[in-house]
């Protein structure tokens, strides 16, 4: 059951920099997914185009068996599917306190008010963040503002979680525990979509790995497809 697939898809940036040279992507629903490829290899641009952030200059992109219309109605609701927790939490964090900060991105799906606050709840309990809730943003560890982000999009009830680079300027503790929140929404039947840069950190984890280089993907298998043939 694929929940997301991309049929060669293009993009170039509007300097020339060509980041995807028609790529074909199938995200199978329920897995844990890793995109390995050094800085530059396309990692963050694919990312955008899963949520509808960037539209593909050639090629299509289908969510839940449809292909995606770049119009209001469907990219919120895209939006709200696909959640992307950014590499750098400093440009995804912008309210003053963490309360505020994971209430954002729900209050803009018009839900009802104790829809919001029961939703806000859930994803404080489920993150263990309960004692950050007061506390401002801004002087947050690395690993806090982190898990702040992936309440602030899990709060969306997202069934994609796509999280750039996640283990990057965290502690190993806190990765420990974002690794093993993620391993528990994917139980809850979340896909779950990380990259890296490191085979490492990927390896053990992933269901199935793509390896993107230079806009190209190289390869696509099991972890053990993967890293037995190179
Ligand atoms: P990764 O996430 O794997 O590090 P990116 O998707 O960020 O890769 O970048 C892919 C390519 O696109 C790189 O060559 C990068 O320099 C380039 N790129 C990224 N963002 C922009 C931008 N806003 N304008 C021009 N080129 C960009
Ligand atoms: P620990 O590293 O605390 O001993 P476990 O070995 O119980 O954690 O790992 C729990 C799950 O998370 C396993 O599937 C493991 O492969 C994965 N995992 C642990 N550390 C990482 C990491 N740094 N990156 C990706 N996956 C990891």
């Amino acid at each position: 059951n694929i929940i997301i697939s991309c049929e060669k898809i293009h993009y170039k940036y509007p300097d020339g920099t060509y980041a995807l040279k028609g790529l074909n992507i199938n995200i199978e629903n329920g897995k844990k997914i890793g995109i390995l490829g050094p800085n530059g290899a396309g990692k963050t641009t694919l990312f955008f185009h899963l949520n509808g952030l960037y539209k593909p200059d050639y090629g299509k992109i289908y969510f839940e068996g449809k292909e995606v219309v770049y119009d209001r109605k469907n990219l919120k609701y895209l939006r709200s599917k696909v959640g992307i927790v950014f590499q750098d939490s400093d440009a995804q964090l912008f309210s003053s306190s963490v309360y505020e900060e994971i209430s954002f991105g729900i209050m803009n799906l018009n839900l009802p008010k104790n829809e919001v606050k029961k939703r806000i709840d859930y994803v404080i309990t489920k993150l263990k963040i309960e004692n950050l809730v007061n506390r401002p943003t801004h002087f947050l560890s690395g690993g806090e503002k982190k898990k702040v982000a992936i309440a602030s999009i899990l709060a969306m009830s997202p069934e994609v979680i796509i999280l750039d680079e996640p283990l990057a300027n965290v502690d190993s503790k806190a990765a420990d525990e974002i690794i093993e929140i993620l391993n528990q929404l994917n139980s809850e039947n979340k896909t779950i979509i990380i990259s890296s840069h490191n085979p490492d950190n990927i390896y053990s984890w992933a269901d199935y790995i793509y390896v993107l280089y230079d806009g190209n993907i190289l390869g696509e298998g099991t972890p053990y497809e993967i890293f037995s043939n190179d």
